[in-house]
């Protein structure tokens, strides 16, 4: 046995010892914890398996130990992934500090704002929220208006960031800020690291027609946040940025490794409509249930395809935009179909007359609106795939 399987067979032991058999089941919305200092969790096993995790430095395994990682080198690091995809292991936590702006930091950072940063994100205590879009800036992200105006050793931040996932849970944000009106959009844009709780922020839940409220806007009136706080070259934040999302797009790829398999529509669409004979009585819904399910099988098989292609070097820049928008249409499909099959009992809100499921097969069909307009609308993947794909003109 090499080192590898020596290190690869200690990874196998110590997580058949170490994960909680209590979550081997696929997880509910909402119930991966997010990293916060205000860090909640749904079960005592999702707080032990965290706390496992993070004591072993596998939050972030190859982060130096001194920034709450395990220091694993890249061979080690693929086999703690492997393994804990193979272990059908749920993700301890969801965190865009170790996802995305963790790695930023390693890259760009300076050496203070590693050891400020770096350690409690890694050990998931510090909270990230990404402050990009603003009211007049989602699509075209680089008209951003936020401004930041140097004075001293602290900008002074003005503006509002919006529809800002969980910004309530936050400690710190990452933001894009305007900090010249120069040359073109792209060129005026810094990247800077504001904490929330600093004089001046205010943070207010968006409601959402799904009844759920994961979305704020924030509101920034004469933040100081220290220049020492600026990551990467002054006006080079766009670049930042774009490196930022390729690592979000590798945290992406680790979910889509793991293949979970969404519920089956088949079993509530026979309870919904009627049992024939082992089929969906109706044969028109059985025919839309049969191709969303092979609509969904083919995008996990490509989705691994995809997946394979990035861990070999391959740029997946432009086929990620189909598959974002086929993933997002798939999933609307999938929701649409089961409230139609429930009929008025797929419309109720929060009466009496509906049950647990049919009542949550509504707040699902609405929330997976969010799908064609979260990290970039269905029409702008359109326009990606038409211009870097098909080669069609502008
Ligand atoms: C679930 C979810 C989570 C999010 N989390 C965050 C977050 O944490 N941080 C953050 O900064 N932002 C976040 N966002 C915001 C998201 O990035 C923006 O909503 C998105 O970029 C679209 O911007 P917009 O809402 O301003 O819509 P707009 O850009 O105003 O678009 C409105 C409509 O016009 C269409 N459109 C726009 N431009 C074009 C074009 N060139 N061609 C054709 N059609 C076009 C769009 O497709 C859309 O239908 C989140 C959004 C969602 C839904």
């Amino acid at each position: 046995m090499n080192e590898l399987d020596t290190f690869r067979a200690e990874v196998r032991a110590w997580l058949e010892a170490n994960y909680p058999p209590s979550l081997r089941t696929p997880p509910q919305e909402g119930e991966i914890p997010m990293a916060s200092s205000k860090i909640e969790f749904k079960s005592e096993d999702a707080r032990l398996w965290y706390e496992r995790m993070r004591d072993k430095g596998w939050l972030a395994p190859d982060w130096p130990t001194a920034f709450g990682g395990a220091g694993l080198d890249s061979a080690r690091t693929r086999i703690v992934e492997v393994e804990l995809t193979r272990a059908g292991c749920r993700p301890p936590l969801v965190s865009l500090g170790i996802w995305m702006i963790g790695p930023v930091l390693l890259e760009f950072g300076t050496d203070e704002q590693k050891s400020t940063f770096l350690p409690g994100t890694g050990r998931g205590e510090i909270g990230w929220c990404q402050g990009f879009s603003e009211p007049n800036a989602g699509s075209d992200l680089a008209s951003l208006k936020m401004s930041a105006v140097r004075e001293g050793d602290d900008f002074i931040v003005n503006g509002s960031k919006i529809w800002t996932s969980y910004a309530f849970l936050a400690d710190q944000m990452y933001a894009l800020v305007r900090t010249s009106n120069e040359g073109t959009k792209q060129q005026g844009i810094t990247m800077v690291l504001i904490d929330m709780k600093a004089s001046g922020v205010t943070v207010r839940p968006i409601d959402l027609i799904s009844g759920k409220s994961s979305f704020c806007q924030v509101f920034f009136d004469n933040v100081r946040v220290p220049v020492k706080n600026m990551v990467g070259p002054l006006n080079g934040g766009w670049g930042v940025a774009k490196r930022l999302l390729t690592f979000e797009r590798k945290a992406m790829s680790k979910f889509a490794e793991l293949n979970l398999p969404g519920p089956s529509l088949v079993p509530v669409v026979k309870k919904a409509l009627g049992d024939a004979n082992g089929r969906i009585s109706s044969a028109v819904m059985r025919d839309k249930v049969a191709g969303l399910e092979i609509e969904t099988h083919v995008q996990g098989l490509t989705q691994q395809r995809i997946v394979e292609m990035m861990k070999s070097g391959k740029d997946v820049t432009n086929v990620s935009a189909t598959m974002k928008y086929q993933l997002s249409d798939t999933l609307k499909k999938g929701s649409e179909t089961m409230v139609a099959a429930l009929g008025l009992q797929g419309l109720g809100w929060e009466s009496e007359g509906f049950a647990k499921d049919e009542l949550e097969a509504t707040k699902q069909w609405l929330n997976d609106k969010a799908h064609s307009i979260a990290g970039g609308s269905s029409e702008v993947q359109l326009n990606i795939i038409a211009k870097r794909v098909l080669g069609l003109p502008e």
